[in-house]
């Protein structure tokens, strides 16, 4: 039978890797699926100049307050009973969970166009350039006033184009049989 021939040249550098935007649009995703919204889990992720992150946060309740005791559902005759009151949005957490002395002049990486709330935080903060992927709620006053807040406070914002739909991680793919096939090293008996 014919072997078909993946060989990458093991002597070159890599071509196939994934980009830093997509590293850290990826990152911000990963994250996400840590929330526990059962409507839309959003994540973010801060970035200095140096490429380096320093913040990545999820959309949560507050520390201590208990995510089986607050309310996660939309609407209620009593907006005491709805989620808006209490989540902890995905940037104002990664703000907050920064590693560094401050986030003056970073990028944040978010699935969703920031609302006002988190513009505001975003401003305030230092940052100084939004990505982000999906605008679905570009109508809505929130995402509008954000949009507003940003040009005045001439922070840039940019949707980024995923170049792939998908970015696998599989936990089993770890390249043995590759690594098999590289020349061993003579193991003297007794070693
Ligand atoms: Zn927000």
């Amino acid at each position: 039978m014919a072997e078909v021939s993946f060989k990458r040249d093991l002597n070159s550098k890599r071509t196939s890797y994934i980009d830093w935007d997509e590293y850290f649009m990826a990152i911000a995703f990963l994250s996400a699926k840590r929330s526990k919204d059962p409507c839309t889990q959003v994540g973010a992720c801060i970035v200095n100049n140096d490429k380096r992150i320093v913040g990545i946060g999820y959309n949560g309740m507050p520390m201590r307050c208990d995510d089986d005791e607050f309310p996660w559902g939309k609407s209620s005759r009593n907006s005491l009973d709805t989620k808006y009151l209490y989540v902890c949005h995905a940037e104002i957490n990664a703000v907050l969970n920064k590693n560094s002395s401050d986030v003056k002049d970073c990028t944040i990486y978010v699935a969703l166009f920031p609302c006002n709330e988190c513009a505001k935080v975003i401003i305030q903060s230092g940052i100084k350039t939004v990505i982000y992927m999906s605008d679905k709620n570009a109508h809505k006053v929130e995402t509008i006033a954000a949009k507003k807040m940003f040009d005045a406070a001439d922070i840039k914002y940019r949707q980024y184009i995923p170049k792939n739909q998908k970015i696998e991680i599989n936990f089993s793919d770890i390249n043995w049989n590759e690594m098999s096939q590289l020349p061993q090293t003579p193991t003297k008996q007794g070693d």
